[in-house]
């Protein structure tokens, strides 16, 4: 059947091809009870389901590729063992029998069960199988819901699978950094999610905000995710499918004459100069920063690396990180802000634990200033790296003055524990912070005084002053860059730090927008962070601005209390 559905784009272009659904076993098993007649039936479905699960596992055995690492064997053996076993083949047939209920509930419930019986297990190896065992529900469940045995994605084939999912996490969103999907779609997520802002960095397709997709898809549908307009299309009519195929190669040309701007200074129609930097969130994403030409590092989104694993990585391992950035960035200055762990970055092991409101709670700076040891850790990590390259320290979300004293006061401890033991450092590493909360944007002074730069978080500072949880699709169409109250926090920051000699960044995602890019130039923006995939657009947008136009228009922006005529200047701005 063919329909479309409409959400919000967190990262353009347009991609086509199958649906893959990644689902949460737990949240979206139905429950119902069965008449006493049906009850042989719905036996009879589950084992029908598991016979599929089975089959699918052996196909997949026969198209591993010779190339394949030896662990894919290895995991697809372990998932055929769990689903021959009684616990899971057999004790659901029971819940059935006994309880009447359905056989996805039954499922589920026995799941449970034996989930709980791994967490209770001393060995972390064992304990780690738990996920084995949803991952073999979850095939069950979707053979269940008659989806129609397709295989396991192989690598090779994965570019024309378009995930569909009810949620994911930033933690998920980074391990697809390991894969090459098309595209993906979610029910749930902000525009500024950390989930939005990952896929974005991946240059996939992406949608958030779809509420229903993940019910309405099934597995191998064909699909059209329009990141340009934020449509999803479901199994479109060959009309429909040649129109995109066509937009699709237009973008995908746009996207290829980019490229010759890649070492093409980046200044103004009248020769004022804009530095365009990138953010990353793991090391490995230096090559598209040098793939884009940037000048450098602006944000380097350490807390990543600290996601998606049982030990967290310590002094050493974070140095070897930072360094490896640092000398491939070659001088270039690469900023590296300390842990901003809490609100949607949680880890799995350690960090913050659960709080009432955790955007709200023991995040970033505050979360660090809490743990100093690791605070330190990271410090002295940072500082050993130093000496590879030009390496900042960015601090986030500072509010208070004493956050950014006593934050200070650990650098210095950190650099007095490195003399002790006669490791260099860069002496005159900088240390800025970040504008993100509207108390330090309206204290400026502040920050001014303690601090040698400063980088607007725009992401956050929109959420803290519309009460807007980023993350949260409910609220999402009151997420506003261009509210009068955000474009005063932001002009004001600029021009007083401007003014007082202190240089100051937009790093949030606005800086990667080309239609707010004239805006930020003529409040006095001329240093930009964003992805690298964003980067080559924005300079083209750079590259064509005349500043003496823009300024006024962005300053009658600012007088502008009416936000349709704010938006209107908007388009005159950017025509
Ligand atoms: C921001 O808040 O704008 C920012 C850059 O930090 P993050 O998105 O990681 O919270
Ligand atoms: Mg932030």
């Amino acid at each position: 059947m063919n329909f479309v559905l409409h959400g919000v784009a967190v990262s353009a272009g347009i991609t086509i091809g199958h649906a893959h659904l990644v689902s949460s076993a737990r949240l979206e098993a139905a429950h119902y009870e069965i008449p006493e007649a049906s009850i042989q039936a719905e036996i009879f479905r589950f084992d029908a389901a598991i016979a599929r699960a089975k089959q699918e596992l052996a196909a997949l055995e026969g198209q591993i590729p010779d190339d394949a690492p030896g662990e894919f064997a290895a995991f697809i053996n372990l998932h055929r063992m769990i689903l021959e076993d009684s616990s899971l083949s057999q004790a659901p047939r029971e819940l059935i029998r006994e309880r009447r209920t359905n056989a996805e509930w039954a499922l589920v419930q026995q799941m449970e069960k034996l989930v709980a019986q791994f967490e209770e297990m001393e060995d972390p190896y064992l304990r780690e199988r738990r996920q084995d065992i949803e991952q073999v529900v979850e095939r069950v469940l979707k053979a269940l819901a008659g989806a129609q045995g397709k295989s396991e994605p192989l690598p090779s084939a994965e570019h024309n699978l378009i995930v569909v999912a009810h949620d994911l996490s930033p933690a998920d969103m980074i391990l697809f950094k390991r894969h090459k999907f098309g595209g993906f779609v979610t029910d749930v997520g902000g525009v500024t999610s950390h989930t939005a802002i990952v896929a974005r960095s991946l240059n996939i397709p992406a949608l958030v905000g779809l509420h229903h997709a993940r019910h309405m898809i099934r597995e191998n549908d064909l699909l059209i995710v329009d990141g340009l307009q934020g449509v999803l299309v479901v199994d479109p009519d060959p009309v429909v499918l040649g129109e995109y195929r066509l937009r699709q190669t237009q973008h995908g040309l746009e996207r290829q004459k980019l490229k010759r701007l890649k070492s093409t200074p980046s200044a103004t129609l009248d020769g004022t100069p804009v530095e365009l930097f990138a953010n990353i969130e793991l090391p490995q994403d230096i090559g598209e920063v040098q793939e884009s030409g940037a000048q450098g590092v602006g944000l380097f989104r350490t807390e990543f690396l600290f996601m998606n694993r049982k030990v967290l990585p310590g002094e050493d391992e974070q140095f070897e990180a930072y360094r490896t950035v640092a000398k491939a960035m070659e001088g270039r200055p690469v900023v590296i802000r300390t842990l901003d762990l809490g609100a949607d970055k949680a880890i799995a092991e350690g960090g913050p634990v659960e709080m009432p409101n955790p955007a709200l709670g023991l995040r970033a700076i505050r979360y660090c200033l809490a743990e100093p040891q690791l605070f330190l850790a990271q410090l002295r990590a940072i500082l050993r790296a130093s000496t590879a390259g030009k390496i900042k320290i960015l601090l986030p979300m500072l509010a208070h003055a004493h956050e950014i004293d006593q934050s200070l006061s650990m650098v210095k401890q950190a650099k007095q524990q490195l003399e002790d033991k006669g490791i260099a450092y860069d002496k005159s590493i900088e240390v800025g912070g970040m504008i993100e909360v509207p108390a330090a944007a309206l204290a400026l002074p502040m920050f001014m005084r303690r601090l040698d730069f400063l980088s607007i978080g725009t992401n956050d500072l929109i959420q803290y002053t519309l009460a807007i949880d980023r993350t949260d699709d409910a609220v999402a169409h009151l997420y506003d860059p261009l509210h009068p109250a955000v474009l005063h926090l932001i002009a004001h920051t600029i021009q007083a730090a401007n003014r007082g000699g202190t240089p100051v960044a937009v790093c949030g995602e606005m800086a990667g927008e080309p239609g707010l890019t004239r805006l930020l130039l003529g409040f006095g923006l001329r240093n930009f962070s964003m992805h690298a995939q964003q980067l080559l657009a924005i300079k083209e947008r750079v590259l064509r601005t005349n500043l003496a136009e823009a300024q006024p228009l962005a300053q009658r922006v600012l007088r502008q209390s009416d936000p349709a005529k704010t938006r209107e200047l908007l388009v005159k701005l950017n025509s």
